[in-house]
């Protein structure tokens, strides 16, 4: 089936893809061929309003002109040295993001597994390097860190362990937002503590006062380095550049990826100076790290968030949404409770209903958003959303959850 003359529609691209790509992904029944802000449009011709972001990565919306142009002028100058040599763009973007935040220095890769594996390595090595016996890393149950094998071990939802054993050893997991249980665990022969510093994947949950700044004093009590996993925190989303300003904390290294790029795809690795010498040449690479190419995008980025002032944005959005979370859960029968901060929030929906069905039924009214947690609506539009868009989707979510009870 075509549509537009020799365009293929949704069903033809459908068919194709459901042989061609690997069937580990059980992706919705429409096919994106375009963006523009907070507006896809599939191979129908048919509009879509964007509350989703790609999993809160396009944080600056789709085709942005200065990210396309940026992306476009750097594509026909250089593309990629190795890291056998330094490269303009990222020198530029770590230099940015070091003037940006409390770290000293940074580290580039391609994803957010990546800068999670990296986290990893580099708590080990900075003990392996001090000739000191501490290996354990002690991360959150109900958390995510990716799907690398070592991200995996780290993450807290034993479902994705299942036939993926073993695991990388000397990692546990307490729950999360749960300082005492923390504080049973790590001792003198923890080399880590991971955590998101809103838990994102696992439901949106914020984790209770003081409880960020409480692991920071146990870190400095017994030594262990602070990581944050702020892959999908960080970049605005939870309303300060990186959650963990928001929180008053400083961790001794934290993981970006998500909106860093935005959408691009690019990962970094935030260290203070306590650490900056964990990993010396020979212990850790990646070819494409600190490609010319994704540093630009991430230039790109970093000069909207300045000309537009996103994080302004954000704050007003993100107040604006939370309000409107929690109008619903008064409302309507089906959304039992509001979560999450900033433009990162959603709505837990009651036990009676269907999430996917819910999620399903947004889709058919022109709205994209996620699911958290199996039971939450994750609403994680792109940062530079307006307050006519905004409404008009949660009029929508309104609707639909109106529809589900
Ligand atoms: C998405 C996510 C990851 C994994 O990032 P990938 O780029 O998919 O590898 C890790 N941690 C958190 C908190 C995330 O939200």
């Amino acid at each position: 089936m075509t549509t537009e003359g020799t365009m293929p529609g949704n069903a033809e691209l459908i068919e194709r893809g459901s042989k061609a790509q690997l069937a580990n992904y059980r992706p919705a029944p429409v096919v994106f061929v375009k963006g523009d802000g907070c507006r896809l449009e599939d191979a129908d011709g048919r509009s879509f309003l964007d509350l989703s972001a790609g999993i809160a990565v396009t944080c600056i919306g789709h085709a942005h002109p200065t990210l396309a142009r940026a992306i476009s002028e750097q594509a026909s100058k250089l593309l990629h040295v190795s890291n056998l040599f330094y490269n303009d763009r990222a020198v530029e973007l770590a230099d940015a993001l070091v003037s940006r935040t409390q770290f000293e220095r940074v580290y580039f890769c391609n994803s957010g597994a990546e800068a999670n594996e990296t986290l990893l390595k580099l708590a080990r090595h900075h003990w392996h390097g001090l000739g000191e016996k501490r290996h354990q890393v002690v991360s959150t149950l109900g958390s995510f860190h990716g799907r690398t094998m070592g991200a995996l071990t780290l993450t807290g939802q034993l479902k994705y362990h299942e036939g993926m054993g073993p695991m990388v050893g000397g990692v546990e997991h307490v729950p999360y937002g749960d300082l005492a249980a923390m504080e049973a665990v790590v001792g003198s022969e923890t080399a880590a503590v991971l955590v998101e510093p809103l838990q994102a994947e696992g439901g949106l949950h914020v984790p209770p006062e003081g409880y960020l700044a409480g692991l920071r004093a146990l870190c400095d009590r017994t030594g262990a380095l602070l990581l944050f996993d702020e892959v999908q925190t960080g970049y605005g989303r939870t309303g300060a550049f990186l959650a963990s300003e928001g929180a008053g904390v400083v961790p001794d290294a934290c993981s970006l990826a998500k909106g860093i790029a935005g959408g691009f795809p690019l990962g970094a690795v935030l260290v203070k100076d306590r650490c900056a010498g964990a990993l010396p040449p020979g212990t850790h690479a990646t070819t494409f790290g600190g490609n010319a190419l994704a540093c630009a995008a991430g230039m790109a980025v970093l000069e909207v968030f300045e000309q537009e002032d996103v994080l302004a944005n954000v704050a007003s959005r993100g107040a604006q949404l939370g309000s409107r979370c929690e109008r619903a859960v008064a409302q309507y029968a089906a959304a039992a409770e509001a979560r999450g901060a900033g433009l990162l929030r959603g709505i837990r929906l009651a036990d009676t209903v269907q999430p996917a069905e819910v999620m399903g039924a947004l889709r058919e009214h022109g709205v994209l958003v996620t699911l958290a947690g199996g039971n939450v609506l994750r609403i994680s539009p792109p940062l530079t959303i307006s307050s006519e868009e905004l409404d008009e989707g949660m009029d929508v979510v309104d609707r639909v959850l109106a529809g589900a009870q």
